[in-house]
């Protein structure tokens, strides 16, 4: 027996409502705010997320399934869609064809990550970008999407944090008071944040190893070095939360693993996943379009983990119920009327089941039961004879015998959920 690969899992049909539910709420949330899905591949050329996601970045460093590909093109599965996203806005010019370039895109990443509850190497991604648009309303405007999301999925006591990272003129600087406020003490920090010293320092705030804390914590704070530009924007999406009655709080820490953010970060983090906690991140990315060849056009987005909100979603959502109708037919000679019956009902919306090797009558009922159906359908010879069916209620064992060509409204008049 070949097993899956780790990191990888199977989405079986247990949990598949759970699952349907949540892209059905995303794609809808997005519609309703003015997004258009695409699509893009699951390849890219792996210079995409060098370039895109930054070489200074762990997926970049440590997690991509990279490999040259049998024309000899450095080729690599996605590990995250922003890049891609991009790429696909300049390619095809999309700004010439929408009014608004809102976009969203559902689909699997790929990270070769430490596998643990929560983080696994292939995840599923709900993700939503915005180019063209630095007016802060925007930001306010994503965020509320991402808040509306998870609320609409009734994940409780999930928590909105913000923060901004600043821009190419005040990050240098902030960087710079990092270092020195770290001064002689940055060999006591581990060897990650030694790295981030040289390659990025504010990313030195998402270490997560213990010992490194105490000396993080003291950190001066972003918020006091941004400079005017970045101040004004920051207060003017602080405001748009509050027009939208948000509760948010600010964490100076929350930088976010990527290399390509300027001003605001944000994320929500859920309440029961333990360490891997963030259902969503994001933030504005004002360079990454230019920088990936493209014209110089801000972009603001997020991505939010599939399996993590599956995870958080409350147990009895996105179970589909046992079927409307179990047809069974009663003597051999009722098989064929028995199938058209449920092909009938079936193409009229009914979700229908029906068994197969001719089976014995007894046999049928025994699966009909076991399959929790609501009801049974029963064509036996009589009923054959007459053009009628014998409909069977499952829960009151009220039994009824009907013409044939009033199955159908009896069924709509019974059947929760249908629209005929
Ligand atoms: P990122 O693309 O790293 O900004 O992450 C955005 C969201 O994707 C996170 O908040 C998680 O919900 C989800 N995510 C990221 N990495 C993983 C992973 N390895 N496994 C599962 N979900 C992930």
């Amino acid at each position: 027996m070949i097993s899956g690969i780790r990191g990888t899992r199977d989405i079986l049909p247990s949990e598949i409502g759970r699952w349907q539910h949540v892209e059905r709420v995303a794609a809808d949330v997005c519609a309703r705010y003015g997004y258009c899905e695409v699509r893009t591949p699951v390849i890219e050329r792996e210079d995409l997320f060098a370039k895109g996601t930054g070489e200074s970045t762990d997926i970049v460093q440590k997690e991509m399934y990279a490999f040259t590909d049998k024309g000899g093109d450095r080729i690599t599965l996605r590990p995250e869609a922003t890049p891609s996203m991009v790429r696909a806005f300049v390619e095809h010019s999309l700004e010439q064809d929408l009014l608004f370039a809102k976009l969203y895109s559902l689909g699997p990443m790929f990270r070769y990550e430490r596998p643990q509850k929560g983080r696994y190497r292939q995840f599923h991604q709900l993700d939503v970008e915005v180019f063209g648009l630095a007016d802060p309303a925007i930001d306010g405007e994503v965020i509320d999407l991402a808040v509306t999301f998870v609320e609409e999925l009734d994940i409780a006591s999930a928590e909105l944090v913000i923060n901004s990272v600043g821009c190419g003129d005040c990050r240098p600087g902030y960087s710079a008071v990092l270092l020195e406020a770290l001064g002689s003490r940055l060999p006591e920090l581990c060897g990650d944040c030694q790295r981030r010293a040289s390659t990025n320092p504010l990313r030195i705030f998402d270490c997560k190893v213990p010992a490194d804390q105490p000396l993080i914590d003291g950190l001066p704070k972003s918020e006091n070095f941004l400079c005017e530009a970045c101040r004004d924007h920051f207060e003017e999406v602080k405001r748009h939360l509050e027009i939208y009655g948000h509760q948010y709080r600010v964490s100076h820490r929350l930088v976010r693993g990527l290399d390509y953010y300027t001003r605001t970060t944000f994320e929500i983090i859920g309440s029961s996943l333990g360490a891997q906690n963030a259902l969503l991140g994001g933030g504005r990315y004002d360079h990454l379009v230019k920088q990936l060849g493209g014209p110089d056009r801000p972009g603001i987005g997020f991505a939010a983990g599939l399996e993590r909100l599956v995870l958080e979603l409350p147990d009895e959502k996105g179970s589909s119920g046992p079927a409307d109708v179990f047809v069974v037919a009663f003597g051999q000679s009722t098989w064929s009327e028995a199938r058209v019956l449920a092909r009938d009902l079936r193409r009229a919306g009914f979700r229908t089941l029906i068994d197969y090797g001719e089976r014995s009558s007894k046999s049928q009922m025994k699966r009909a039961n076991r399959s929790n159906v609501q009801r049974m359908l029963i064509l036996g010879e009589d009923e054959l004879a007459s053009n009628k069916v014998t409909i069977k209620e499952m829960e009151t064992g009220h039994q009824e015998t009907l013409p044939r060509d009033e199955v159908i409204g009896y069924l709509a008049l019974h059947c929760q959920g249908v629209t005929l």
